[in-house]
């Protein structure tokens, strides 16, 4: 029998790795329900950035590990020609479980709807508080919808894309002030448009 609906707030939990327990129980949304297991971020806590995609793939839904899939390959290419290696970032997706459309034996993917990404939000701004990076890259429309919530409501992609906005977070800036010994607040960027973002830092 499934565990009970966890609700707990990102200040309550522990680590990483009870967060990714918990979610592989949600039921949230109804995305659980078509998919292989839920596929949670991986990589370094103390991260350079934090890269977030939309979801995972078929591939990464059979794995159940993040960017592993044709879109894995294409940002391991991108890193390599950032000079980024892939073991310094914390990977992750919006939307934690794989929607997609049954057809035949084969699973075609489908984007995830605002209600989606908004529910699995919970997990994301987990995520974001448990990890320590400087940069939140949004790769899509997707996964800016998750990364911005309230704050980019109503912006796109392309009118946002390759700029860096500060985040509004209430569990970001209170664990931000903590560590800074209450002083002066600080979010984080999210930056959109991965090549670009990590062209710059390379050239600086
Ligand atoms: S997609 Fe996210 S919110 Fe929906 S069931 Fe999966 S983990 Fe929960």
């Amino acid at each position: 029998m499934r565990a009970a609906l966890p609700t707990a707030p990102a200040s309550a939990t522990k680590s990483l790795d009870w967060t990714r327990a918990q979610a592989s129980e949600c039921r949230r949304c109804p995305l659980w329900a078509g998919a292989t297991q839920v596929v949670f971020g991986e990589g370094r806590r103390e991260a350079l950035a934090i890269l977030v995609g939309e979801q995972p793939d078929d591939r990464e839904d059979i794995l159940g590990r993040s960017f592993v899939g044709p879109a894995g390959r294409v940002l391991d290419a991108a890193l390599e020609r950032a000079g980024v290696p892939r073991g310094e970032l914390y990977l992750t997706n919006a939307v934690k479980h794989f929607k997609n459309e049954p057809r035949g034996k084969r699973k075609l993917h489908k984007a995830p709807n605002a209600q989606e990404v908004e529910a699995c939000r919970f997990w994301l701004d987990q995520e974001l508080a448990l990890v320590r990076a400087p940069i939140v890259v949004a790769l899509g429309a997707s996964a800016l919808r998750g990364v911005g919530g309230p704050t980019f409501r109503g912006a796109t992609i392309s009118s946002l894309r390759g700029s860096a906005r500060w985040r509004a977070s209430s569990t970001i800036s209170r664990r931000s002030r903590h560590e800074r010994g209450g002083g002066e607040q600080r979010g984080r960027h999210p930056t959109l448009n991965k090549p670009s973002c990590l062209q710059r830092r390379r050239q600086s």
